[in-house]
């Protein structure tokens, strides 16, 4: 993960870009400053189909594949091109950040891992179960599972990958902001107790859910791993859309997802409705205080 790279538009020379997830090297620009991601053709499938969806209003449009220097790339709209020093907030929805068949493909080979054991331990030295220590090793499942502990990612629905702010600073560090309270005190700092800003997200987030509930994309896709960038400025604007559907995947024919039902493993529910209903709420109770 790289942290806060401030990317210069090779085209607008002056416009400093900011990527708050992902790997540095995976984004381009074009000439008519649009964003290249490196190729991956489930986000691919994913964004062309958003694009007749009613979704597409939250979704950055796409502009199909683009080849530079022998790499693929999906080309798509920068969200941020209309903002003046933005402040951005990367938050990743779900109650889980892996596949099903990522956490499958886990189990077929249960293999004893001392690497996942030590990493463990490394952050909280109580995790290991008495069993996980007599072995000095964890099995991948397992550690997989806990990492969605230490963030409110299990807890809420989302958790805080990143935020940049307007002034400069930049805060990657979220991973153990697990509790409302300090989710709440990020979002107050993110938009520097500004309540118009919050109330604006607040709208944008609940017109963002009346057309998730209705969405046949959403119905139909297992969506993991997938953010939402919010977007303010000082002139006011304060935005939200979805990106990121690398790990965004269609059901099986006639299988539905309501993204609200609890998971256990097999019924793929990803806990992103009622991730955004934690936050609309966490933000209301932010403007009534
Ligand atoms: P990861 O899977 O680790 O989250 P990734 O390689 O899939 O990373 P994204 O999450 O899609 O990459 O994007 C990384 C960052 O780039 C986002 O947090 C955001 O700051 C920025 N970004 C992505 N898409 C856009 C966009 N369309 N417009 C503006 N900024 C974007
Ligand atoms: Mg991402
Ligand atoms: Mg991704």
């Amino acid at each position: 993960v790289v942290h806060c790279s401030l990317l210069v538009d090779s085209f607008k020379k002056y416009y400093p870009w900011v990527q708050l997830a992902g790997h540095a090297g995976n984004f381009q620009w074009d000439e008519y400053g649009r964003l290249l991601k490196k190729y991956c053709e489930c986000e691919q499938l994913c964004l062309t189909r958003l694009m007749d969806d009613s979704l597409q209003p939250f979704v950055p449009s796409y502009h199909g594949v683009a080849r530079r220097d022998g790499q693929d790339y999906n080309v798509m709209e920068d969200l941020l091109a209309s903002f003046d020093s933005p402040s951005i907030m990367d938050c990743k929805m779900g109650s889980r950040t892996y596949l099903e068949e990522e956490l499958v493909k886990a189990q077929q080979r249960p293999k004893l891992r001392r690497d996942m054991y030590e990493k463990m331990v490394a952050v909280d030295p109580d995790a290991p179960s008495p069993e996980e220590r007599r072995q000095q090793a964890i099995l991948k499942p397992r550690y997989m599972q806990w990492r969605e502990t230490l963030s409110s990612t299990a807890t809420l629905g989302f958790r805080i990958e990143g935020i940049k702010k307007a002034d400069g600073t930049c805060n990657t560090n979220f991973k153990r902001t697990k509790h409302r309270e300090q989710v709440m005190k990020a979002l107050e700092d993110f938009v520097n107790g500004n309540s118009e800003i919050l109330r604006r997200y607040r709208k944008r987030l609940e017109e963002l859910r009346g057309v998730l509930e209705m969405s046949e994309f959403f119905r139909t896709h297992e969506v993991v791993g997938s953010s939402l960038l919010f977007v303010h400025d000082s002139s006011g604007q304060a935005q939200v859309w979805m990106i990121d559907f690398g790990k965004t995947v269609p059901l099986p024919p006639r299988q539905t997802l309501d993204h609200r039902t609890p998971w256990v493993e097999g019924n793929r529910e990803d806990g992103y409705l009622w991730g955004l209903d934690n936050l609309i709420e966490i933000l209301g109770a932010m403007l009534a205080s």
